[in-house]
């Protein structure tokens, strides 16, 4: 079996299997797409470009088993699909507190129009959830049992409680009709293509470093997160996707080393030899003190775990991130 096919087959499969990746245009979406074009499949970017870039996908676009497709995930739409990968979704605090009521909306309307395309389909389906179903949570580290702490009425909701809907959905469309659900709880990732405008601490801290600006650290930075290569995290996707049988139940997937904010930056200023100082910004409201995934689930059912380390992965990003700067600079950037 190639762990990149999505469905496991015993015989060389003579067609390519077409996979919806909702999302396609975004961070891990665009890592993704490239992964399943690699790996054989035709793969159709489904995107409304709200927080995803044209220019994340354009090596991608010359390629025949390649589609995009602009459109709204919250609004009914019909393909002919073998997979889906449900993945459109603002996921920068910034990004989807600025209009609360559509991330809600994309969460929860786009899970069930997914779920109702992968019902009339057939397809086997796969959610992109998050460590933020766990919120500021209360058990260290976060197993999949544990139900979490989240404030349904505050800043992070939008995003946290259309997350959980989204999750809900999924396995009410497995026990009501038997949909091929796949559920992942992503913790914070990072690697080449984030946006370096959308406010997330790496893209923040390397960009504050890499052009001298002051590096903003929100709170005291005793904060703690985890923090995984964006290659680990497809390699998880893929596995999960791929699973015989089907996974029962949501699996973490994150890199479970565990950083301070402040020990982040550090290490950020260390790799890029800036000049920056420190400076501190009022802590966001409910921002999570810790996190940190339990992954005994990935590496027992996926024979999963994460192989890059924070310091080589942070010196990939800012590799990528000074191609970027150095090329807005010179006004080449598209
Ligand atoms: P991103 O913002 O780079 O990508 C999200 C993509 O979804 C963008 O291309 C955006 O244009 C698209 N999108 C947003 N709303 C849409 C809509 N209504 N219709 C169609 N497309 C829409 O973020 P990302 O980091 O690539 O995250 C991808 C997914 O993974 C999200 O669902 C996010 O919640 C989840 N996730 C990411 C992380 C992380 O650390 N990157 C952690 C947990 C969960
Ligand atoms: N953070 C920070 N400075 C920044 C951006 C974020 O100190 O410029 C902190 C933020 O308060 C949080 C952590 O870094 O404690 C991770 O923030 P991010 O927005 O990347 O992800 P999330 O809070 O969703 O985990």
């Amino acid at each position: 079996m190639l762990l990149g096919e999505v469905f496991p087959t015993i015989e060389r499969r003579k067609t390519p299997r077409r996979v919806l990746v909702t999302g396609g245009a975004g961070f891990l979406g665009s890592h993704l797409c490239e992964r399943l074009l690699a790996e054989r499949n035709e793969v159709i970017c489904l995107d409304d470009f709200s927080t995803g870039r044209r220019q994340n996908i354009a090596h991608l676009e010359g390629t025949a088993r390649f589609t995009v497709l602009a459109h709204d995930v919250a609004e009914p739409v019909f393909c002919s699909v073998d997979a889906i990968f449900n993945l459109a979704c603002p996921a920068s605090p910034p990004h989807y507190q600025a209009d609360p009521v559509r991330t809600m909306k994309t969460s929860v309307l786009g899970a069930i129009t997914m779920l109702e395309l992968a019902r009339r389909t057939g397809a086997r389906i796969f959610q992109a959830s998050t460590s933020e179903i766990y919120g500021d949570p209360q058990q260290h580290p976060q197993a999949e049992s544990y139900w979490g702490h989240v404030n349904a009425t505050g800043p992070r909701a939008c995003y946290d409680e259309g997350k959980r809907a989204a999750e809900t959905l999924f396995f009410d469309y497995r026990r009501s009709f038997g949909t091929d659900i796949r559920v992942a709880r992503i913790f914070n990732t990072y690697g080449p293509r984030m946006d370096p405008r959308d406010g997330r601490v790496v893209s923040n801290f390397i960009v504050q470093a890499l052009r001298g600006e002051d590096i903003t650290l929100y709170g005291d930075g005793s904060q703690t997160r985890s923090f995984c290569y964006v290659d680990d995290l497809i390699e998880g996707f893929v596995r999960l996707m791929a699973a015989e049988p089907a996974v029962e139940g949501p699996v973490n997937l994150g890199n479970p080393g565990e950083f301070t904010i402040a020990e982040l930056a550090a290490e950020i200023i260390a790799l890029t030899g800036s000049r920056s100082r420190l400076v501190h910004r009022p802590l966001p409201t409910d921002d999570p003190r810790q996190r940190r995934p339990d992954i005994g689930r990935a590496r027992a059912l996926l024979d999963w775990s994460p192989r890059i380390a924070l310091r080589e992965g942070l010196t990939r990003t800012i590799a990528h991130f000074e191609a970027v700067l150095g090329l807005e600079a010179t006004g080449a950037a598209p």
